[in-house]
């Protein structure tokens, strides 16, 4: 199977635009898509001042931004993407809008295109069994913020071959990431761990064992994590991490994966953390401030 020299990234959302930056330094051709224009312009302009701050810490040259600014385009027209060595859907958190990408792109699809799925718990068998290739078809699993996180986590679907596995952590390697493996079961390994520990905190916070600050206080300092469980949600986005409680309790048939109705009103209210403003923090001031 040939190298990866050109990336269509489908989704322009945090996850996206993060990818879009890693493929681009990583000096691919990369076709940024997103069905939402605005989302377009906010994705380049977040990718440019994401790479300024690199330069402005010393890990990259302003001629290497640059360079890799340079190396990405933005469509509104999803066919654009088929040409690419390699696709790579970011889009929303939902199998239904994800296996209708799959679907309005595949008539525009190279025979050689390998796909990938950002997903964070779908199955990556289901998604694939929705394309013309399941073989072609791998889980690649970057975390938030994608230029920051070391990790790529790869999962097979039954179909996958081994020379698209080989393809694409070669490609992932390339990007100076480090490559985990996980099974095609629902949240893989991070978010099988991560985010029922979020969910629990949430738990916690509605059932008033701790407040907002107490809950990540002693996650913090208690357990050494870089950030609270109530900090962590609204960073992913609340949406996000419902999505994925809902694949776990789903495909286990498990009631310990049970989405704290919590974590529900907050989704529904549109609280979905740093995206929008407020979550289990208010992010309108300086710092972020409790909101319960
Ligand atoms: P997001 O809400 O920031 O972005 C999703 C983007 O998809 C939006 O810009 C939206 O306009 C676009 N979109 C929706 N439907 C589309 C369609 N039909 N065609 C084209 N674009 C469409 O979400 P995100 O946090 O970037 O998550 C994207 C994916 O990455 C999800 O599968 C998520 O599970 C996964 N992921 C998220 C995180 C995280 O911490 N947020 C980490 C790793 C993986």
């Amino acid at each position: 199977m040939g190298d990866i020299n050109s990336v269509g990234v489908i989704g322009a959302g945090q996850m996206g635009s993060g990818i879009a930056h890693v493929c681009a330094l990583g000096g691919r051709e990369v076709k940024l898509h997103d069905q939402n224009a605005e989302r377009l312009k906010a994705a380049l302009a977040d990718i440019e001042k994401n790479m300024a701050r690199q330069v402005a810490k010393g890990l990259i040259t302003e001629a290497d931004a640059k360079a890799a600014l340079s190396r990405i385009a933005a469509t509104v027209n999803l066919a654009e993407i088929g040409q690419a060595d390699l696709v790579i859907e970011a889009a929303t958190e939902n199998e239904e809008v994800k296996k209708a990408i799959f679907q309005a792109l595949t008539p525009s699809l190279k025979a050689t295109t390998l796909l990938a799925s950002n997903t964070s718990s779908i199955s990556i068998t289901r998604l694939a069994a929705s394309t013309d290739r399941p073989e072609r078809f791998i889980g690649l699993h970057f975390m938030n913020p994608a230029p920051v996180m070391k990790l790529v986590e790869i999962i097979r679907g039954i179909a996958t071959t081994p020379a698209t596995y080989e393809t694409v952590k070669v490609f992932a390697e390339s990007l100076g990431k480090v490559t985990t493996d996980a099974e095609d079961y629902p949240a893989f390994i991070v978010n099988r761990i991560l985010v029922p520990m979020i969910n629990e905190a949430i738990y916690a916070l509605y059932e008033g064992v701790g407040d907002v600050r107490s809950i990540d206080n002693s996650l913090k300092l208690g357990a050494n994590h870089p950030m609270g469980p109530l900090e962590l949600g609204d960073f992913m986005g609340l949406d996000v991490v419902l999505a994925i409680m809902n694949v776990l309790h789903d495909g286990m048939s498990d009631t310990k994966y049970r989405p704290c109705p919590l974590l529900v009103k907050y989704v529904e209210a549109g609280w979905l953390g740093r995206k929008t403003g407020r979550g289990f923090y208010d992010y309108s001031g300086p710092t972020p401030e409790p909101t319960r």
